[in-house]
């Protein structure tokens, strides 16, 4: 039995990990849910799981949730209610749920506390990954990656002789607007860029992977997850998402994880691992698939992917400029305040106007993170 404490509960990473821990209820007891301020769902989370410890991120929703739920359960709040869900003692592993840079400080603290990490908070590698991995190897802490590309190359690692690994070939979908132009790029709509061709996801990571800055955060996650250079991740665009990417090993070998879209799996087998379990679901028909196809990713036109290479080359502070610009143009885009190719935009004058900070620590980030949501974001933080 393992005790897991969720952060970002209620979003699409969140509530499908409570499918797969529903699923199993033998193997699985939920001490702690964190939330920003969906009190409704976390109130039927709250009735079916018995968690010890809650976090709502905004206050004044949390002295709403005590109304509802009484004392049932310890309810906590702001950052330090969210950190001490994610270093609860109890704890064997954290679910990192949240979306966005909110998730550096309890990701690291949790690690800083031992904990296993079930980790879908990309944004907190992309502009911490510095700090985390070596902090994890320091206090023996797996780091377990949620995310569908990074869960495949974990699978597809496992057995081998990591020192003759070459190469790593990240696969995007390319999301719904691959094959387009810059121009017709230009009048984008939102509802447009929410609809995704393979994946049901949060609204921020679909925005992302329709700018193709998904990809570009992927990138640098899979450098510090698995310690290799920009220069030996290959993005290759995939359309049909059923290979979830590949290593390719020194003698030319090159093995692939497939599968059909559903994160359950890379949840599960994070939850889990090392041992593999029966998850109900489709399986990948390949008569009725008939092709893989594959294509060179379009760095002109979608111009967030080329600058995530510029950022992870610059190193230092970079990373987290390209991240909290973009999580700032993203919430502005969803809000109708920018257009869709202001979101490149604003990420290169960010970028731009930046002078790199070498090997900053997590007040340095966080507080770069701030200065850009407090000059850029008109709006509540990106969901
Ligand atoms: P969602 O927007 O669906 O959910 C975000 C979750 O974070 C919600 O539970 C939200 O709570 C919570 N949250 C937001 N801000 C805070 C805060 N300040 N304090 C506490 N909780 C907070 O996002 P996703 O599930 O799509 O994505 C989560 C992460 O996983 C992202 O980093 C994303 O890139 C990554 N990921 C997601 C995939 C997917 O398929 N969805 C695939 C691969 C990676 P509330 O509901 O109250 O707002
Ligand atoms: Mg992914």
């Amino acid at each position: 039995m393992k005790n897991v404490s969720i952060l970002g509960s209620t979003g699409s990473i969140g509530t499908q990990t409570l499918d797969v821990i529903r699923a199993n209820p033998d193997d699985f007891q939920v001490v702690a849910l964190a939330v920003n301020s969906n009190i409704d769902i976390l109130a039927g989370q709250i009735k079916e799981f018995s968690p010890k410890l809650v976090c709502v991120y905004d206050e004044k929703r949390a002295a709403e949730l005590k109304n509802i739920v009484g004392n049932s359960v310890e309810i906590v709040s702001g950052m330090e209610g969210l950190i001490a869900c994610a270093v609860m003692d109890s704890a064997d592993i954290v679910v990192g749920a949240v979306v966005g840079m909110i998730g550096v400080r309890p990701v690291i603290e949790a690690v800083s506390a031992g904990k296993d990490i079930a980790l879908a908070n990309k944004e907190s590698l992309v502009t911490a990954g510095h700090i985390i991995m070596p902090l994890a190897a320091e206090k023996g802490v797996s780091i377990l990656p949620v995310d569908s590309e990074h869960s495949a190359i974990f699978q597809s690692l496992q057995g081998q002789d990591r020192g003759g690994l070459a190469k790593i070939i990240l696969t995007a979908s390319g999301g719904p607007f691959r094959g387009k132009t810059l121009d017709e790029l230009e009048g984008v709509t939102v509802s447009q860029a929410l609809c995704h061709p393979n994946w049901s996801m949060g609204r921020k990571i679909t925005i992302d992977s329709a700018t193709m800055v998904n990809k570009g955060l992927e990138l640098m996650e899979a450098k510090w997850l698995f310690d290799v250079d920009i220069d030996r991740i290959q993005i290759l665009v995939q359309p049909q998402s059923v290979i979830h990417s590949m290593v390719e090993f020194d003698d030319g070998a090159v093995i692939a994880q497939m599968g059909t879209p559903d994160m359950r799996l890379p949840i599960q087998y994070a939850l889990f691992y090392p041992k593999r379990m029966y998850l109900e679901g489709d399986r990948v028909d390949f008569y009725s698939l008939g092709r893989i196809d594959f294509e060179k990713p379009d760095i002109d036109t979608f111009e967030g992917l080329r600058l995530a290479f510029d950022a992870a080359k610059a190193g230092g502070s970079m990373p987290t400029v390209y991240n909290a610009a973009n999580e700032c143009a993203v919430a502005e885009f969803l809000a109708g305040r920018i257009g869709f190719t202001d979101i490149p935009r604003m990420i290169k004058n960010l970028m731009d106007s930046h002078k790199v900070i070498k090997n900053p620590d997590v007040d340095t980030i966080v507080g770069i993170g701030e200065e850009i949501f407090e000059k850029y974001m008109h709006t509540e933080r990106s969901r």
